[in-house]
């Protein structure tokens, strides 16, 4: 049993602050929280937040400026070494949790095995390779798929090979030429096809979409997660549809924004010309992920933060700067820590995380001020707890 004590500790489900609490610990689960009894400690005065959650990463790229070449050069050691190094990354910016959206099919076993193996890594949800078309967005992944019954393949081997999510390429995307972002992929037929498989072995159904015709068969045939949501239209041009967010959000579905990393992007699309010369308004289609969270926020559907960390210029500490996004975009600051936290564990099945709670996972991140009033301040935590043991952060 263990015990942190004198930190203001925040529940990020309405915001109250629990003053001078003693957070007791015991085999990486809380068992109690109290409050009032002056017990000074190194944290005293300062705040708390619950481990933060990234929905959205890919462990086994860069986040340099050429992500494709480097990850198609690197060997398996490589990538195996570079997935620590980023998870590692990850873990002392705060995040006790990440979803990784895509790495590499033959690797998958190797890579669970290898960040299990650290207890003070980020717990990682996997997605294995994402199921793409022949020569789709990210196929050199390996998760490519000619027909349903070669979609159902890959999707057993997932759930065998540790997987905890499914992740479908829906559209095409602005990382791989050959493919349009604004183009359907992957056939209706086979989507229904394959999310139907994956509820009835328990595997979540992440979709990366960009188009609205994309978004309609994604909300249709019942993802839980819509990654990038960038509405465009036949032409590739952004095309908001406020409607279609509120089918959305009645259907249950989450959107993950990933603003920064369309920032990051376009920043360096502008310096150093186009990475898919298919993508003809990738500038104009990257921008509108920072102005359509704003449409979200209004409609109220459910947010889950991603920073799509290994993309283009996307570092693994970036969660910081994705919230702040989506503090300009309108949310306040506790929305905005809500997306990485209890929505997040929300939308992504995870009952025991999002909250510091009696009965919750242990993972906790010290600030010196009140993130409340700052989203910024959730940048540099003083330290970062997982599962009740201490992440080295130097
Ligand atoms: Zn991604």
């Amino acid at each position: 049993m263990s015990k942190l004590v004198g930190l203001n500790l925040i529940d990020p489900i309405d915001g109250s602050v629990l003053p001078d609490s003693v957070i007791e610990i015991d085999h990486g689960i809380v068992r109690s929280l109290e409050s009032g009894f002056g017990e000074s400690g190194p944290f005293a005065g300062m705040f708390a937040i619950p481990g933060l959650i990234d929905g959205h990463v890919h462990l086994t790229l860069d986040g340099g400026s050429s992500v494709r070449t480097t990850f198609q050069e690197a060997s398996d050691d490589d990538l195996v070494r570079l997935a620590l190094g980023n998870a590692r990354t990850a873990a002392k910016a705060g995040v006790t949790l990440v979803r990784d959206c895509g790495w590499p099919r033959h690797l998958s076993r190797v890579l669970l095995e290898a960040l299990r193996s650290d207890p003070l890594l980020p717990d990682v949800l996997s997605s294995g390779a994402p199921m793409t078309r022949l020569g789709g967005h990210c196929h050199f992944f390996g998760g490519e798929v000619a027909d349903p019954s070669d979609a159902l393949r890959l999707v057993d081997e997932l759930a065998d090979s540790g997987s905890d999510w499914l992740k479908v390429m829906v559209t095409g995307g602005g990382l791989t030429p050959g493919t349009r972002p604004q183009d359907v992929e992957l056939s209706p037929e086979i989507l229904g096809v394959v999310i139907n498989r994956a509820r009835t072995i328990g595997l979540g159904v992440a979709a990366h979409c960009h188009s609205l015709e994309g978004l309609r068969y994604c909300i249709d045939l019942g993802v839980d997660t819509v990654e990038h949501v960038t509405m465009l239209d036949e032409y590739g041009k952004p095309a908001l549809d406020v409607a279609l967010i509120e089918r959305a959000a009645n259907s249950g579905v989450a959107f993950g924004p990933t603003v920064w990393a369309a920032y990051k992007t376009a920043e360096w699309i502008r310096k150093s010309g186009p990475i898919n010369p298919n993508d003809i308004h990738a500038l104009e289609r990257l921008d509108s992920r920072r102005s359509n969270v704003a449409a979200f926020h209004d409609v109220g559907v459910a947010m889950v933060a991603g920073t799509d960390a290994g993309a283009t210029g996307t570092a693994f500490d970036s969660l910081a700067f994705e919230l702040r996004c989506y503090v300009d975009a309108g949310l306040t600051p506790l929305e905005a820590i809500q997306t990485a936290t209890t929505s997040a564990a929300n939308s992504l099945r995870l009952p025991e995380r999002g909250r510091v709670a009696p009965g919750k996972v242990s993972d906790i991140v010290v600030l010196r001020d009140n993130p409340l009033e700052d989203i910024s301040r959730i940048a540099n935590p003083v330290a970062v707890f997982r599962r009740g043991q201490e992440v080295r952060l130097d």
